[in-house]
């Protein structure tokens, strides 16, 4: 079946995987309640090589139901990009940097720190009229793409610099946002995009990747790709590379001659199928359950959507004993998608054999590592994540039967 890709429309969009049905990774609540269900698929466009969500969760149930779940996104890298966009022609200490959303405040920080002293960034109320505290970035991205009335922005100054960090891939109309960050900015300024880099996730079927509030899971080609066929010249590229994701960031002024896409390019190569799924899941249902024999106990540490999306797609609920989550929010809450109630890590101190699946983000997996071992030093581990040394496909390979 064909369906119509979210950003060049043409009824080229093809399946690639569909892992289930779950719920949003962020509903935990008080007690066991059926939670809805909805469909969580990939799907490649063949007319401009855009993986996406082969359909959206509704936005109404992207919606925050809590006022203390925060998105963190690396940092290491934005002296460089301030130093990189201090050095754009035409930018000087008087430009105006501005931002989209609370995730652009240290970016900002930054360039207040070398002298530029023109900034802002988009008010949620008064410049986007989002007057409910619980909202993220699902109510922005949506505000933005529908904003009519410029004139505050107008006030405040059109930008020299528009810093856009890790909304896009939320974008539920991506063209009218593109469309309307093109009014926030001067003739000729810039606009700085970052997303996630989702190309070895691809080529290693890292699950954890995946993500109800990510729409589109971009490569250097289809990003690159889809800047110039919005109507951006691609000014500065670059892949910033993690440990356990790479971003990819581009500076882009206006370009009035909207290119098409690159036909020369392959399609994106994509290691993710119904069929290695099948594969996946039965391997590590057959590890746990030998770890099980010898008895031990499962406990997934972190409660993030990476480590809910790890356990929901590969379908590891019933095997686990103990959710951990040191988060004072979350205790004794149920995990969405289970019937499992959150604790906390004191109560690994008496276990006697215990694996833990880490699922706590990559860059604080050593420092938790280091407070589990002062509670119990017999634990074992394995993380979620691919590129961890503790991964848990990690020597896995099939028998050939
Ligand atoms: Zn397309």
């Amino acid at each position: 079946m064909q369906m119509i890709c979210k950003f060049c429309e043409k009824k080229k969009l093809n399946q690639v995987i569909n892992f289930g049905k779950f719920p949003v990774c962020h509903k935990f609540l008080n007690k066991k309640k059926k939670l809805k269900n909805y469909n969580l698929g990939l799907s490649l466009c063949k007319s401009c090589n855009l993986t996406q969500l082969s359909s959206t969760f509704p936005l109404k149930e992207l919606k925050p139901i809590h006022n203390w779940i925060t998105y963190n996104e690396p940092e290491e890298h934005l002296d460089k990009l301030v130093h990189i966009i201090s050095k754009l022609k035409n930018i000087n200490k008087n430009s105006i940097i501005s931002g989209v959303s609370y995730k652009e405040i240290s970016i900002l920080e930054r360039f207040k720190k070398k002298g530029f002293k023109n900034k802002w960034i988009l008010n949620p109320k008064k410049d986007l009229k989002i007057h409910d505290t619980k909202h993220n970035l699902e109510t922005i991205q949506k505000k933005i793409s529908s904003i009519k009335n410029f004139k505050r922005i107008q006030n405040l100054g059109k930008s020299d610099v528009l810093i856009v960090r890790h909304i896009l891939e939320h974008c539920y109309d991506i063209k009218r946002f593109l469309l309307n960050l093109k009014k926030l900015i001067k003739k000729n300024g810039y606009i700085v995009f970052e997303v996630p880099d989702c190309e070895q996730s691809f080529l290693k079927r890292d699950y954890v990747m995946m993500w109800e509030e990510h729409v589109f899971y971009f490569t250097k080609n289809s990003f690159i790709n889809l800047l110039r066929a919005s109507g951006f010249k691609v000014e500065y590229f670059e892949r910033y590379k993690y440990s356990y994701e790479n971003i990819l960031i581009a500076i882009v002024s206006l370009d009035n001659n909207q290119l098409s896409f690159n036909k020369k390019n392959k399609l994106q190569k994509n290691n993710f199928n119904n069929k290695n799924l099948e594969k996946d899941k039965f391997l590590i249902k057959q590890k746990i359950k030998k770890l099980k024999e010898k008895n031990f106990q499962i406990c997934l540490f972190g409660t993030g959507h990476s480590a809910l999306t790890f356990v929901n797609i590969l379908n590891i609920q019933n095997q686990l004993d103990l959710i951990v989550d040191d988060d004072k929010n979350k205790l004794k809450m149920v995990l969405p998608g289970t019937n499992l109630k959150i604790t906390n890590s004191n109560n690994l101190k008496n276990l006697d054999k215990i694996i833990i699946l880490l699922g706590v983000n990559y860059e604080s997996e050593k420092k938790i590592i280091s407070k589990i071992k002062k509670i119990n030093k017999k634990v074992k581990y394995f993380s979620v994540y691919k590129n961890s040394k503790f991964n848990l496909f990690k020597n896995e390979k099939f028998k050939k039967n």
